[in-house]
């Protein structure tokens, strides 16, 4: 059995970034990461650009001046202002050659065609230089970025309307168990409604994989076996929820071992999710979760999410841990590594009550996973406590 660290050192050596990429139009690349380096097609500003409203004044070492026209935001104007002389401006207008400066309308007393300031102005005050802030050929956002809708902002400042970004992975989802009945229908005894599947479908499209198919399977070696089949040609990405244990049902191991899945590793000194199952058939990735469902969710966030994003090549694919402070002692049982739900609020961190990995009540709740390592038997109220943010 690994770790948790050699499971995620594992994932970060088995899963190389796809060599697929294409071209989006700007409107359609959020959520996507850049698949090369975007370089910025205009000086931005791109040219002198007044910061404020007020006057733009060519100076002449005195506080009175004569306004001579106006510069508005759009204006393609330049006057040549003699010193002494200026004009009035608008936040965003192009900054007249022949100006030095400009003081803002607040400072200035004006009467008539005369302004006065309150004081000297400073040079080159007000106005944003061009290209201040990228400069034409400058690398505007770099290969591996995570397009935010500011990031998508920049690229249209810059005028750039497509982008050449890396493909978004396909994943399948399995749904194994003989037990589980779809919501809708009466429930038998021993049986309970699927939830694992909707569940995936849900994270993955928050997290904006959208290709998504969730099949089902019977705890069954040859109708399993036959699904994945179907389900890892179909896809990048194969999650299987549950049959991945030891119990005579589960079939997942078996099925996918005699499809020629690799194993990567299979176990993980952990709690929730010790039987997480990592394989790769040639370019295809597999995991088998537990089918409990705490134990799934918590194994994606920790393992599933990471992989996905390293395969699109997102340089911040490994989400960090982050510190809190403990507001009640926890005493861990056992020597896994633990996972558990909990809300951070500002810098405080609390475990919720329901832990067990069938419980999804406190998932729900759940901003946050702690994260208490192996060796780490108690963390005391008041002490550092690692954690991963949800949402
Ligand atoms: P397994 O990993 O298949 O041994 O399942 C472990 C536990 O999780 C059992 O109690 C299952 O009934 C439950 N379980 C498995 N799959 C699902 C699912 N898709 N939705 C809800 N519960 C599940
Ligand atoms: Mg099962």
């Amino acid at each position: 059995m690994i770790s948790v660290d050699q499971a995620i050192e594992l994932i970060k050596q088995t899963v190389a970034g796809t060599s697929g990429s294409v071209v989006l139009p700007l409107e359609e690349a959020l959520g996507f990461v850049l698949a090369e380096d975007v370089l910025s097609t205009i000086d931005m500003p791109p040219f002198r650009q007044s910061a404020m409203d007020g006057y733009a004044l060519c100076t002449n070492g005195e506080l009175n001046y004569e306004v001579v026209g106006e510069v508005a935001a759009g204006s393609s104007l330049n006057p040549s202002l003699a010193p002494g002389e200026a004009v009035r401006i608008f936040t965003g207008a192009p900054v007249p050659d022949s100006a030095n400066s400009i003081v803002i309308q607040e400072r200035v007393s004006r009467e008539g065609k005369e302004i006065i300031l309150e004081e000297q102005p400073n040079p080159e005050a007000n106005i944003r230089p061009q290209g201040e802030q990228l400069k034409k050929g400058q690398v505007a956002l770099s290969a591996g970025h995570r397009l935010n809708p500011a990031s998508v902002g920049l690229l249209a400042s810059t005028g750039i309307s497509r982008v050449r970004v890396s493909i978004k992975p396909k994943v399948s989802v399995v749904v194994t168990g003989d037990e589980l009945m779809a919501a809708g229908t009466p429930l038998g005894h021993g049986q309970i409604y699927e939830s694992n599947g909707i569940m995936l479908q849900s994270i993955l499209l928050q997290k904006g994989y959208t290709s998504v198919s969730v099949v089902k399977a019977r705890d069954n070696f040859d109708e399993l076996k036959q699904t994945l089949e179907q389900a890892i040609a179909d896809s990048d990405f194969t999650l299987v929820s549950g049959g991945i244990s030891v119990g005579d049902y589960d079939f997942a191991g078996s099925a996918l071992d005699a499809l020629g899945v690799k194993e990567v590793f299979y176990k993980v000194k952990q709690k929730p999710g010790k039987p997480l199952f990592f394989g790769t058939k040639d370019d295809k990735l597999v995991f088998a979760l537990p089918g409990n469902p705490a134990s799934a969710l918590s194994c994606f966030y920790s393992y599933v999410l990471l992989a996905l994003k390293l395969w699109e090549s997102d340089v911040e694919a490994a989400e960090p841990l982050r510190k809190a402070i403990l507001t009640a002692d926890f005493t861990k049982k056992g020597n896994r590594a633990q996972f558990l739900k909990a809300r951070v609020n500002a810098d405080s961190l609390t475990v919720l009550d329901g832990q067990a990995s069938s419980m999804l009540q406190s998932f729900a709740r759940a901003n946050a996973l702690a994260f208490i390592d192996e060796q780490t038997a108690q963390v005391k109220a008041g002490e550092e406590i690692s954690y991963l943010k949800i949402d």
